[in-house]
């Protein structure tokens, strides 16, 4: 295969031999107190200015580069990531003291099988009398993209694969928690980029990450659209700034159970769902909503399967002024820490094998209604299923993100859907078959609820451009 009019193998070897001499090198842009191949990078830079300026030099030689071309650059990124998956997952666990190693290895490998790359960019063609009418699918230029801590390198993989595919370059700003992770994924992306031909910069990212740096990002002229991944705030910030942009927030996801199931397996799933890499995914499972008789009988299967019972009210109202300080967000402390550091805090020795913490609460308690992201979680019980759809909805909280049901009345889970209206809504099974592992469909780091997206993949960083060719062309 020829890239660039050289024989791509060895293109590869050059690139190759030249990031290993460079990884070598200390880091002139990165101020790290000690500059090592996981932050010294030529992708790596301390000015967001310089930053944004490599990324739009690469993205104009992208620009000419072909489908086939982009399509060589994401698999590299995909096999080489691949043997990098324990290393960034391990780290993330490290740096932000959040998750666990083998949900994160396991989310690594499910992002790089299962992020769609140019397949996505599917153009549409009109053709009639008056000839033949083509809409197709450019790149905006540069992305500048807003990473979360609970997720980091899997968002950064995620994001430059699909961005890179619609023939975008990126720049990276990622959470100040997880930065040395995040760069490490978008220096690991770099080398492969470089290894499947592509321009150097067309994935950047910069140290010391701060407000002001994303600010002057969303004001650059040379950024053509932002993508913010993350809570709340950031997904108000790149909505004000005037760009185009697509905004993935928080969620709240409830789970409604009704009496027509296998109540041994719904509790399964939910404890399965719940507890994946301690609760960060913003799809987990965050309270669960029971019809009244069959509760006892939940409550008792979910123990079985991991579940720590706490009843006493006054253990209940310490664990939530530990969590949650304010009643609303969750202490940083205790954000995806595992169930059994959590009730050791209470002064509570819980067995090993202890996943998640649960009690009954009221449905207003500050646990049902906020996004906590720890293993820690309310049931509310209520007495028909009209009112618990009603609740689950009060609890999603129109945030549009996620929601499951376990039933098998095909009514209840027309109504709770349609009534909803979550970006993924799953039937019978834990919270991240919505995002393709165990369930059918691709998958994604960024859910984007607010700006209606919904899991984006390629053709979401692309602009449709219509090219018409009047009166011929049509072939009938
Ligand atoms: P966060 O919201 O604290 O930060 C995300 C990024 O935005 C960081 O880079 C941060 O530094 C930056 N940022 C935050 N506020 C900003 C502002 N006003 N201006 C500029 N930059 C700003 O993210 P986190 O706490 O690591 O992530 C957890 C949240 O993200 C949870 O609420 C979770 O549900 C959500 N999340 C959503 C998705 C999704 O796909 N919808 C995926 C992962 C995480």
């Amino acid at each position: 295969m020829e890239v660039n009019g050289k024989k791509f193998e060895q293109l590869a070897a050059l690139v190759s031999e030249k990031l290993a001499k460079e990884l070598q090198r200390p880091c002139e842009t990165c101020q790290c107190e000690t500059p090592d191949a996981a932050t010294s990078s030529a992708c790596i830079f301390a000015s967001m200015e310089e930053a944004i300026e490599t990324a739009y030099k690469a993205q104009k030689k992208f620009s000419v580069m072909t489908l086939e071309d982009r399509r060589r650059i994401t698999d590299s990124i995909v096999s080489h990531l691949m043997t990098h998956v324990r290393e960034l997952a391990q780290m993330g666990v490290d740096e932000t003291g959040m998750g666990n190693v083998e949900d994160k290895v396991f989310k690594h490998k499910m992002i790089l099988q299962k992020t769609p790359s140019v397949e996505m960019l599917k153009p549409e063609v009109f053709t009639g009398d008056h000839g033949v009418t083509l809409i197709e699918m450019s790149p905006f230029g540069v992305i500048g993209a807003l990473t979360p801590s609970t997720n980091p390198s899997e968002t950064i993989i995620n994001n430059s694969i699909i961005m890179l595919a619609a023939g975008n370059s990126v720049v990276f700003c990622p959470h100040p928690g997880a930065c040395k992770t995040s760069n490490r994924a978008v220096t690991l992306v770099n080398e492969a980029v470089a290894a499947a031909g592509g321009p150097e910069g067309l994935v950047v990212s910069i140290d010391n990450p701060t407000m002001d740096k994303s600010q002057i990002m969303f004001k650059h002229k040379k950024i053509s659209m932002l993508c913010a991944t993350g809570g709340p705030g950031v997904v108000q910030a790149v909505l004000s700034s005037g760009k185009k942009a697509i905004g993935a927030g928080a969620g709240n996801p409830p789970v409604l159970v009704d009496d027509t199931v296998d109540l041994n397996k719904a509790a399964k799933d939910i404890i399965d769902g719940c507890t994946f890499d301690n609760n960060l995914p913003c799809i987990a499972e965050k309270s669960v909503v029971v019809l009244d008789h069959v509760g006892d009988k939940l409550i008792e299967d979910m123990r079985r399967n991991g579940a720590y019972l706490l009843t006493d009210e006054e253990t209940i109202s310490r664990l939530t002024k530990m969590v949650l300080p304010d009643g609303e967000t969750p202490s940083r402390e205790f954000v995806g820490r595992s169930a059994v550091n959590i009730l050791a805090k209470l002064n509570i020795t819980a067995p090993p094998t202890t996943r998640v913490i649960i009690f009954e609460a009221q449905p207003e308690h500050p646990l049902v209604m906020n996004e906590q992201l720890m293993p820690v979680l309310p049931i509310v019980r209520v007495s028909d299923v009209h009112k618990g759809i009603d609740l689950c909805c009060e609890i999603e909280g129109g945030r549009r993100h996620s929601a499951i049901c376990h039933s098998n009345d095909v009514n209840v889970l027309s109504e709770y859907g349609r009534r909803v209206q979550t970006t993924i809504f799953v039937k019978n099974g834990p919270s991240f078959a919505g995002s393709g592992a165990g369930g059918e469909g691709y998958t994604t780091a960024t859910i984007a609820g607010p700006t209606g997206e919904g899991l984006v993949t390629a053709a979401n960083f692309t602009r449709k451009r219509r090219c018409v060719m009047v009166d011929s062309f049509y072939i009938r």
